[in-house]
């Protein structure tokens, strides 16, 4: 009989997540697969800012969700022999059984791990998953960046932000990036290529703006909301686009206590501003679309896939954690 381990929220986050909100619980599963059911062995765990503030939509406990990557052990489904890799949004466990045929909801759907040619079977939550298929089409499609523009991007130095930044540079952008450390702004202009990268917690926004980008701001890819953002949309040139993808620096705030915003609409109306907020799935049955595409870059040396890995299930809180307060460059993943 295989015993699972898995996290439990058992305390609602109330700001910054502590240790003790969870529970790791053991799970019994049952001696014999169901038809069309596989038993996977996880692999790699992804730790995301979404599981911040997801799960307050759900009565504690809950199971605490995210993606992952594993291997089927067992199986009784015709397309998923023993050996396959897939990926699941079966969260922060080690064993599961799953049926690969049920879940109508984005969260249940499990599919096969993309072709990697040789890659990290790791991608599968990164560059090659759910943050990759982020910065693919909500860039893209949102942001309809033409050669030579400007692209500003915060939460550069991140799963999504990283990827952005290359993908503008590969098509012809130029590209300013903000991070929250130096050492994160030297290494996105001198190993990722960004033109220009800021400290946002040292510089004043505005001015390292209009020094860096004297012609004003086509794209905005907003990775992080608050203030910051405000900053960059007042530098933005008539018909910029704004890809509103995430708002970290409100995550930790009270969801009752609604942070009063800065007034934009002058900003919106004189500039004429795109600005569409927008969740991944909603490509979802595109993805298989930008992973060719990701994978074709990452193989010709052309996008770089950072990963800042935790080794070990027991320290998959403190990987969470240390990603939230801005440990990774790049991906932050969990090797179980
Ligand atoms: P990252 O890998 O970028 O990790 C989070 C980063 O956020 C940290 O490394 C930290 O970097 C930064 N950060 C933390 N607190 C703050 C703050 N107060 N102000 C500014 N930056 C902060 O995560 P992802 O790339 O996975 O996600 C980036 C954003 O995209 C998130 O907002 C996320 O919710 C969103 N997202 C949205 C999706 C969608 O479908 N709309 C899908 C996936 C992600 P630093 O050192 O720079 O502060």
């Amino acid at each position: 009989m295989v015993k699972a381990r898995k996290y439990v929220v058992i305390k609602q986050f109330n700001g910054p997540p502590k240790r003790d909100d969870f529970d790791i619980v053991e799970e019994e599963l049952s001696n014999t697969l169901q038809k069309d059911e596989i038993l996977v062995k996880t692999e790699w765990i992804s730790v995301d800012p979404y599981l911040r503030i997801y799960g307050l939509r759900y009565p504690i406990p809950y199971d605490q969700f995210s993606y992952q990557v594993g291997i089927v052990e067992e199986s009784r489904h015709p397309k998923f022999p023993v050996g396959t890799r897939v990926v699941s949004h079966k969260g922060w466990r080690d064993y599961t059984i799953m049926d690969p045929n049920k879940g109508d909801s984005m969260f249940d759907r499990v599919y096969k791990l993309p072709p990697l040619n040789d890659l990290s079977e790791s991608l599968g939550i990164g560059a090659v998953g759910m943050p990759g298929a982020t910065a693919y089409f909500g860039f893209l499609e949102l942001c309809q960046p033409k050669a030579g523009e400007t692209v500003a991007v915060t939460g550069a130095a991140g799963a999504v932000g990283s990827i952005v930044g290359q993908i503008a540079k590969i098509k012809g952008c130029r590209v300013i990036g903000f991070a929250g450390s130096d050492d994160k702004v030297k290494w996105l202009e001198n190993d990722l290529g960004f033109d220009k990268a800021f400290n946002y917690k040292t510089v004043d926004v505005t001015a390292a703006l209009k020094q860096a980008a004297p012609k004003g701001i086509d794209c905005y890819f907003d990775n992080v909301g608050g203030e910051i953002s405000s900053l960059i949309l007042n530098q933005m040139n008539e018909f910029g686009r704004v890809a509103v993808c995430g708002s970290i620096s409100s995550y930790n705030e009270n969801p009752n206590e609604v942070p009063k915003a800065t007034i934009l609409q002058p900003t919106l109306v004189f500039k004429q501003l795109k600005v569409e907020g927008f969740i991944v799935w909603r490509w979802f049955d595109r993805w298989s679309e930008a992973f060719a595409e990701l994978v074709g870059w990452i193989a010709s040396g052309k996008l770089k896939t950072p990963e800042h890995v935790t080794e070990g299930f027991e320290n998959l809180f403190d990987a969470f954690s240390g990603m939230l307060s801005g440990d990774n460059f790049g991906k932050a993943v969990v090797k179980v």
